[in-house]
């Protein structure tokens, strides 16, 4: 690294700090920013510096909590790893990571680089970084207003690793659109999944759009289904089949405070009580293995592993047990009902529907969503609240279940509190979760006042 690029990264680094300090806050990025406008190769140089392998956590679903348990086992190894923080996965934010992972002198100290990208993204930080390994979760729809989303973001997804040819995959096999692509980005891959079937039928839903085969357009068929379009395909008319898992989890218990599984010869208990974070832990450790490391201490980092990330809040309020959970795609949505289901103790439940630009503008996702499972989620009540709330009630009424909506969340959640079951679960879409968060900590705090006068 010469002269001039240390001089690069002081300089960026000492700007963004001056700028931190005079506008307050959202400094995330900038220090990529400027690094960027005065070396346009900075990224591709201080990757180059990372002394052993760098990985890439690209797809829809998953890939924060994927990338933060990589980088916790590596750091368990004793190693030191660079992490992009989340919502910095776009190139500047990239750049960023490694800028301020620098000492002082402007010089990098790191073994491994862990970081994810954005799939839009991807097609520019790509071919600057040239991963190692790229780890794709999954391919998803997020909204369904942008539509034709799936087929942008593969090809996307495709033109970028094409540019990167000598990168090793580690892909999710079930899911049809990774595997394709992985098959026709010539790359080497590699592939992680669920061999057998192992989850209930309250945890499927079909994501229409996704059960054809992209070789051929004939419609795929399925063994089984783990949720969404994951589980064991194969398109009768081209004989496309899913691939056998070289990384597969089997004996998986799910419990309300986590899971336990098998991979190969090692066994994990987790805090992970939904499917998805399975399949992120479980595409961590493969491509730990894929990268030729043993993960000695992976066991013992993944018992410890918080997957609650900010998202997954939990809180107790005057002998209420309340938490927050994110769902932002039916996907997701499914899983949180499965979720739901697996406590059968009595509770009540929120569900917070907003239509803001991030939430996506169209809500017949909704439809998505097998919500009749909720029948049996042995629920005192099922409240409907935000921007959309009344769009939730009406899909609920065609299953038959009763639900209220709120305009008044903050005294639905104190009359939750103070008059109903002690046991509440709050389902929010994108822009919801900040202002609930909130919501929450302004209530424990006015809460434990209240107790502290009586
Ligand atoms: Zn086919």
């Amino acid at each position: 690294m010469g002269f001039r690029r240390n001089l690069v990264i002081r300089f960026a680094k000492w700007a963004s700090n001056m700028s931190q300090k005079i506008r307050g806050g959202q400094g995330v990025t900038l220090p990529g920013y400027i690094a960027r406008k005065l070396d346009h190769n900075i990224l591709t140089a201080l990757n180059g510096d990372v002394r052993k392998k760098t990985f890439v956590v690209l797809g829809t679903n998953g890939k924060t909590t994927t990338n933060s348990i990589l980088y916790n086992a590596l750091t368990a190894e004793g190693e030191k790893v660079i992490i992009n923080k989340t919502g910095s996965n776009m190139m500047n934010g990239v750049t960023s990571a490694y800028v301020l992972a620098t000492d002082k002198k402007g010089r990098l100290d790191a073994d491994y680089a862990c970081i994810e990208v954005d799939e839009l993204a991807s097609l520019t930080v790509l071919p600057e970084i040239r991963p190692d390994y790229l780890i794709l979760t999954n391919i998803y729809r997020d909204q369904l207003d942008r539509f034709g989303e799936v087929d942008i973001t593969f090809q996307k997804l495709k033109e970028a690793i094409k540019k990167t040819p000598n990168t090793v995959l580690l892909i999710n096999g079930d899911d049809v659109l990774s595997y394709t692509l992985a098959k026709e980005s010539g790359n080497e891959f590699h592939v992680y999944g669920i061999n057998e079937q192992i989850f209930d039928d309250t945890s499927r839903s079909e994501i229409r759009e996704s059960i054809f085969c992209r070789q051929c357009g004939h419609k795929l068929e399925y063994k089984f289904f783990h949720y969404g379009q994951l589980g064991d395909y194969a398109c009768p008319n081209c004989g496309l089949t899913r691939p056998e898992a070289e990384y597969s989890a089997s004996n998986i218990r799910l419990t309300n405070v986590g899971s336990t599984f098998d991979v190969g010869d090692r066994s994990f208990t987790t805090g992970a009580k939904a499917p998805y974070n399975i399949y992120n832990t479980m595409a961590a450790y493969a491509a730990l293995r894929m990268a030729g490391l043993e993960a000695a201490y992976f066991e013992e980092m993944i018992a410890a592993y918080d997957y609650g990330n900010s998202r997954e809040s939990q809180f107790d309020i005057a002998g209420t047990h309340l938490q927050i959970h994110l769902a932002k795609n039916p996907v997701g949505f499914q899983q949180k009902v499965s979720l739901v289901l697996r406590d059968d103790t009595p509770k009540d439940i929120i569900i917070l529907i907003n239509d803001e630009a991030q939430d996506g503008k169209d809500v017949s996702w909704l439809w998505d969503v097998d919500f009749q499972y909720l029948v049996d989620a042995n629920a005192n009540s099922i409240i409907a609240a935000g921007k959309r709330g009344y769009d939730m009630q009406l899909r609920l009424k065609y299953e038959d279940i009763p639900c209220e909506v709120t305009q008044n969340l903050k005294e639905t959640i104190c009359d939750c509190i103070d008059n109903r079951s002690s046991n509440l679960y709050i389902i929010v879409n994108y822009t919801g979760l900040y202002s609930t968060n909130t919501l929450l900590k302004n209530l424990e705090t006015e809460y434990a006042g209240k107790e502290g006068q009586s």
